[in-house]
C-alpha cells in the first residue's frame, strides 16, 4: 500500500500550511472532487435508506456537553472553551448532542420511529501535535454521522441495516474491511457507570452482528464512553489499524437529554439512540482510499475521469467539444493537448485516469474516439456519445469496473452532440 501523505501531495489532493496549522489540511481541487463524489454517494445512500438530513452548528455551550457527558468523560480530547459574553462555548467533539436536541425540539410519536437523522458535519478534536499527519489524524473532522432514534425492539434491525449500508459502501469504494470489532468497555472511569445498560446494549449489537453473519472479535477498552460499538477496522500503509465505520447503541444520552416519544399506548417512552457512520470521517476515508488504490480510484471517485488526448493541434477543437460534452453530462474531463508533450508522454501522465480518449485525424473525421482503459485494455474505437453514455452509466452505478458492467441504456439521437462549445469547458 502507498503512504497517503506522500501520494496525496504528489497527486495534488490536499496540503497543509503552517499558518493554518498542524492537523488542519486544506483540500485542493482534485481532492475536493474525490471528497465531493464520496459525500454525494453517502447522502444518496442515506436518502434511499430513509434518513433525513439536518445541519447543526459546530459550536455549542459548554453546558450542552456537560449534559451529554462529554465534558466529564471526554474533555481531554476537546478544545478549551471560549469565553463569549459571560458564557462559554466549545467546538463540538461530536454531533450527537445537537441531534438529541433536534429530536427533542418537537413532540414525537411512535409513528415517526425509527427517526433517522443524518448530517455530514464538522467536529473537533484537540489531538497533540506529535501525532498529527496527513488526513488520518486531524483536528478538524468532517464526519459522516447519523443517529437513529428508535424503540428498543427496533434497535437490532437498525444496527443490522447500518451494517448492510457499510457493506454496500465498501463494495462501491473497493475497500476490504480488515476486521469487525465488538468494542466493549474496559477497566477505569472512562465509561458511564450503568452495568445493566451496558449488558443490554452489548446484547443488541451481538444480535445484529450474528444476524449479519459477520465474523467479529470482541475487545475490551474500545467502547464509546456511553455505550458499546461495532467498529469496522482498516489497516493503513504503515500497518496501523484504525476504525473507519461504526455502529453504536446508546441508552445514556437519551436519558441525559430526557428524550421521549408518545407510544401507541398514549404513554411517554424513552427512545434508544443508534449512532452510526458508514464511511467515518471524510478525511480518514479519503486517506484510506488513496492508500488502497494508489491514486487509481474507481471511475466514479476519480478526480479526472476522462483524459482527452488530441494527437495534433488539428484535433484540438474536437477534443474541446468532447470535454464540453463531458461537463454537461457531469463527467470530469481534462484535455491534454500537444503543448503537454508527445502522445506517449501524455498517456503516461494520465496513467491513473480511468479513461483516455485519443482523437487522431481518422477518429476526428469519423466522429470516433479511440479508448484506452487505465488497466491497459483498448476496446475498439467508438462514437464519442456511446463512450460517454457507457462511462456515465458505470459512474452512476458506482461500479468499480472500468468497462464491464450494466450496459448503457438506449439513448435518443442528439443532433448537437459534437457542436463547438459556447463557453470554454471548466473541466
Ligand atoms: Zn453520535
Amino acid at each position: 500500500m502507498h503512504d497517503h501523505r506522500r501520494l496525496g501531495r504528489e497527486l495534488g489532493l490536499f496540503d497543509t500550511d503552517p499558518l493554518i496549522g498542524a492537523g488542519l489540511p486544506y483540500w485542493l481541487p482534485d481532492g475536493a472532487a474525490v471528497r465531493h463524489a464520496l459525500e454525494e454517494y453517502v447522502r444518496e445512500a442515506e436518502r434511499r435508506a430513509g434518513y433525513q438530513h439536518v445541519y447543526s452548528p459546530v459550536l455549542g455551550k459548554r453546558e450542552l456537553y456537560e449534559i451529554s457527558g462529554h465534558w466529564a468523560h471526554y474533555s481531554d480530547d476537546m478544545f478549551p472553551p471560549m469565553d463569549l459574553g459571560g458564557e462559554q462555548v466549545v467546538l463540538r467533539p461530536s454531533l450527537c448532542p445537537h441531534h438529541a436536541l433536534i429530536f427533542r425540539s418537537r413532540s414525537r410519536s411512535h409513528r415517526e420511529l425509527p427517526l433517522r437523522m443524518a448530517e455530514l458535519g464538522g467536529m473537533y478534536r484537540s489531538e497533540p501535535s506529535g501525532v498529527l499527519g496527513g488526513l488520518t489524524r486531524v483536528r478538524a473532522i468532517q464526519l459522516n454521522d447519523a443517529h437513529v432514534f428508535c424503540a428498543l425492539e427496533q434497535v437490532a434491525e437498525e444496527a443490522r441495516a447500518a451494517l448492510g449500508m457499510i457493506r454496500s459502501a465498501y463494495e462501491a469504494l473497493g475497500i476490504v474491511p480488515g476486521r469487525y470489532r465488538l468494542s466493549l468497555p474496559g477497566p477505569g472511569g472512562k465509561y458511564v457507570d450503568a452495568p445493566d445498560l451496558w449488558r443490554r446494549s452489548t446484547a443488541l449489537l451481538t444480535e445484529a452482528l450474528d444476524a449479519s453473519g459477520l465474523p467479529y472479535e470482541a475487545e475490551e477498552g474500545e467502547a464509546a464512553f456511553y455505550g458499546p460499538k461495532i467498529d469496522v477496522q482498516v489497516t493503513d500503509a504503515a500497518g496501523r489499524e484504525s476504525t473507519l465505520s461504526t455502529v453504536q447503541v446508546d441508552f445514556h444520552q437519551p436519558e441525559r437529554f430526557d428524550l421521549r416519544y408518545v407510544g401507541a399506548d398514549g404513554a411517554r417512552h424513552r427512545p434508544v439512540m443508534v449512532h452510526r457512520s458508514i464511511v467515518g470521517s471524510v478525511e480518514r476515508a479519503v486517506a484510506h482510499l488513496v492508500e488502497r488504490h494508489g491514486g487509481a480510484f474507481p471511475a466514479w471517485l476519480a478526480p479526472t475521469q476522462l483524459a482527452i488526448l488530441p494527437v495534433s493541434d488539428a484535433e484540438l477543437p474536437h477534443a474541446t467539444a468532447l470535454a464540453h460534452r463531458c461537463v454537461s453530462l457531469g463527467l470530469r474531463a481534462d484535455v491534454a493537448g500537444p503543448d503537454r508533450g508527445t502522445l506517449a508522454a501524455r498517456v503516461r501522465a494520465a496513467r491513473l485516469v480511468p479513461y483516455q480518449a485519443v482523437i487522431g485525424a481518422r477518429e476526428a473525421a469519423a466522429g470516433l474516439v479511440s479508448v484506452r482503459l487505465r488497466d491497459g485494455r483498448r476496446p475498439a474505437a467508438l462514437p464519442a456519445d456511446d463512450l460517454l453514455t457507457r462511462i456515465g452509466a458505470l459512474v452512476a452505478s458506482h461500479s468499480t469496473g472500468l468497462w464491464d458492467g450494466p450496459e448503457p441504456p438506449e439513448r435518443a439521437e442528439d443532433p448537437d452532440r459534437l457542436d463547438p462549445p459556447s463557453r470554454p469547458p471548466t473541466a
